[in-house]
């Protein structure tokens, strides 16, 4: 196999669509934004290994992790003796499994609401999600940080987008007051994905029911690892289905699994099998994927160490980071974000870390706003502290006692 790094783009078949792409991408490697993979040879894990040298990682949203769990595994094997790989079709054709419709049930149920829906992806969720609910004369409220998904999905249901400043509550008030025709829908990340704050549901949904608007959360980064159950930002924050009656969740991250889900009335979850084209246009998970998940639902559950023992890691680190002055983002959450500010200093220090046996990756524009790469560090629950010293250590000499980060910002 070649390593990705050397793969040359010259050659192949000339076309001035091909030609536009390589300036294109020429332009993002000057930019420091050139975007590369890295090849996995391991599970997800605290420890991986890539081309040959093992990794101490910090960037993944294994959150809890399951990802790798003997139990999911087992599961999963299981299911596919059962019923196979491949799901064959779309749900509403013959896809749907026992599998699939009972983890629904428990999703359903553990979110505390009518219904659940699964997608394919948490992509395809919001897509299909906001389209649905969204018309040409309704208005979309988006915080401004929104997951490029949601920005997509905007987009796709022809609603007239209003963005609010970051998590501002006032702004977002002022502009639903504003907002004369239509319906309206506040949409928001429970956790943000690059940032870690907490988004202030229980005053959004205050607003939502003063300006009768529809209260929207994507909790990718909260399922499974906020509240005392795990069910996510809305627990934490003691509300329930009507102060949030649209909850869209993904299965991919904390739960260690694959899939999105949301959850709400059964008119929305019926509306939603009948009008959203990213549910009804698309193949069913594999069953296996299902079986897997509902296991890792009951684990984290019954398991709550993960959960505290992931608070008492994050609280470890903060102090830490704390102490040496590091460049900290407002977070109490898993994703501990360090401010770099530009993508060159981004990528130099995330190489740096690289090189001494850390892997933790550089985010970077368009992900994240002009201006304020960063270090996108992410802890999980099978991290121990002493793998926190030793990154601590290690950004201490980075930050204060080598020229790394000095060397031309310009
Ligand atoms: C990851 C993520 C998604 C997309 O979920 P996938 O299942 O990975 O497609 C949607 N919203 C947010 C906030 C995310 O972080």
């Amino acid at each position: 196999m070649k390593p990705i790094d050397t793969l040359s783009l010259s050659g192949g078949v000339k076309n001035m669509i091909f030609e536009r792409l390589q300036q294109q991408l020429d332009k993002r490697e000057q930019a420091h934004q050139y975007r590369r993979r890295r090849i996995m040879s391991t599970p997800q894990g605290i420890k991986v290994r890539i081309g040959g040298r093992e990794y101490l990682n910090f960037c993944s949203n294994d959150y809890l992790g399951l990802a790798n769990h003997p139990e999911l595994k087992k599961s999963f094997k299981q299911a596919v003796d059962r019923y196979g790989v491949g799901s064959g079709s779309a749900h509403l054709i013959n896809g749907h499994s026992h599998e699939h419709h009972a983890l629904e049930e428990e999703l359903a149920a553990f979110t505390g609401r009518q219904r659940a829906l699964l997608f394919s992806t948490g992509y395809m969720a919001n897509l299909g999600l906001v389209s649905t609910l969204l018309g040409r004369n309704d208005t979309l409220f988006a915080d401004r940080l929104n997951h490029a998904s949601l920005i997509d999905a905007g987009v796709l249901s022809h609603a007239r987008v209003q963005r609010y400043a970051h998590n501002d509550m006032d702004a977002l008030g002022e502009k639903l007051a504003q907002c004369g025709r239509g319906e309206k829908l506040i949409v928001s990340e429970g956790v943000f994905s690059m940032d870690g704050d907490l988004a202030p549901v229980a005053d959004m949904a205050q607003l939502a029911s003063e300006h009768d608007a529809l209260l929207m959360i994507d909790d990718a980064h909260g399922f499974g690892v906020l509240g005392k159950t795990g069910a996510g930002s809305l627990e934490l924050a003691g509300l329930d289905a009507v102060a949030v009656p649209v909850l869209m969740g993904t299965l991919g991250k904390a739960p260690g699994s694959f899939g999105a889900f949301v959850a709400g009335d059964e008119v929305l979850i019926e509306a939603l099998i009948n009008h959203a084209r990213s549910y009804v246009y698309t193949t069913a998970l594999p069953p296996a994927v299902a079986a897997a998940t509902r296991t890792s639902l009951r684990l984290l559950q019954t398991e709550s160490w993960r959960r505290e023992k992931l608070a008492a890691l994050v609280d470890y680190w903060k102090q830490g980071a704390m102490k040496l002055q590091l460049p900290l983002l407002k977070s109490d959450t898993a994703i501990q974000p360090l401010l770099l500010g530009s993508s060159e200093k981004a990528v130099r220090v995330s190489r740096h870390l690289k090189e001494q046996g850390f892997l933790i990756s550089a985010i970077r524009p368009p992900t994240v706003p002009n201006g304020q790469a960063r270090l996108r560090i992410t802890f999980c629950a099978e991290h121990e502290q002493a793998h926190i010293d030793r990154l601590l250590e290690v950004l201490d000499t980075l930050f204060t006692k080598e020229s790394i980060l000095k060397a031309a910002d310009a």
